[in-house]
């Protein structure tokens, strides 16, 4: 069990679903803010350390419990992280919040370790072509790092849980399809290797509701309370309707990008997270409590635009603007 806050306590707590339930102002949906680290990761600006502070400062206000805010990459691959450990320091500061960072090996995992951070993810690859460019490692060997990682973790911070996303889990741009059982056979891999929770992710915006359904039910059926967050991409205008039908089937929690920033380098092609306004949007007039204001979410589009001038922001609802009387 997780001590930091964040998205095994917001399962936990979850009330039962039904009539007489008790009351209980857990989130019944963990949305983890990805915008930090996967959207400007994938823009060809860098925002400065002031800049991303205050927009991070920004989401939490808003009620955002978990954000994704940087990879502990070499600064010379990815310039836009190069000051991911001061903004670690300052994220740390914020009350509540799971200060969570993406690793790609063991030797990142020990500066995230070191610089304090709540919870680890790891990117592995579904797709061998897409493993290979995004980390120059074969799926076996990622999952040999992540054995390393976890015993660097059980040694040095045994309260810090691993999760991984399984990237192109959904199809890949190198590799065009990329089949359900060897996705499955990867989650249980490295379920077996010791990370706390696996999650799929839409690296590449091919996803849709039917493969969506499909794959997180078997998910949850193999891996049981290991199976992690839905990761969906906007990229052919389905990241909703993907979220929802993992929803469907039992999902609860997601990643998404303030404003839908993101995309991957080594997937051509693919842009735009799902837009968390919307998703926000669209769980809280279902009556599916997210914790998060949508007024303060919608504000914190503010210091992103100030941050990143220029760069496309999206949204549907931001735009529209909220209906009458809303009340989250
Ligand atoms: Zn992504």
């Amino acid at each position: 069990m997780s001590t930091v806050p964040g998205r095994s306590q917001a399962i936990s707590h979850r009330s039962p679903e039904g009539e007489g339930a008790p009351v209980s102002n857990a989130p019944q949906v963990h949305i983890s803010e990805v915008g930090p680290r996967d959207g400007l990761q994938s823009v060809q600006g860098v925002m400065s350390t002031a800049d991303k502070c205050r927009w991070i400062d920004a989401l939490a206000a808003a009620g955002l419990r978990e954000i994704e805010v940087g990879s502990f990459v070499p600064a010379k691959l990815l310039p836009q992280m190069a000051d991911v450990v001061d903004v670690v320091r300052h994220a740390l500061t914020l009350p509540g919040l799971c200060v969570m960072v993406l690793v790609p090996n063991r030797r990142g995992a020990q500066a995230a370790l070191a610089a304090g951070v709540h919870k680890l993810t790891l990117p592995v690859s579904a797709s061998e072509a897409h493993s290979l460019a995004n980390v120059r490692k074969t799926r076996e060997q990622m999952v040999e790092e992540l054995r390393s990682v976890v015993a660097l973790r059980n040694a040095e911070a045994p309260g810090v849980p691993v999760e991984v996303g399984l990237s192109t889990a959904f199809g890949c741009t190198l590799q065009g399809a990329v089949d359900e059982d060897d996705v499955i056979r990867l989650a249980l891999a490295c379920a077996d290797a010791g990370v706390d929770e696996v999650g799929l992710s839409d690296t590449t915006g091919m996803a849709h509701p039917a493969q969506v359904r499909r794959l997180f039910t078997r998910l949850r059926a193999e891996l049981g309370d290991h199976a992690g967050a839905a990761h969906l991409h906007n990229t052919r205008g389905l990241g909703l309707a993907n979220c929802l039908a993992a929803f469907d089937v039992g999902v609860r929690s997601f990643d998404s990008s303030l404003g839908g920033l993101g995309g991957c380098p080594y997937a051509p092609g693919a842009s735009g997270n799902v837009v968390t306004e919307d998703l926000v949007f669209m769980f809280e007039a279902m009556g599916v409590s997210t914790g998060v204001d949508l007024q303060k979410l919608i504000a914190a589009r503010e210091p992103l635009k100030a941050g990143l001038p220029g760069e496309p922001v999206y949204g549907m609802t931001p735009e529209a603007g909220l209906p009458k009387g809303w009340r989250t």
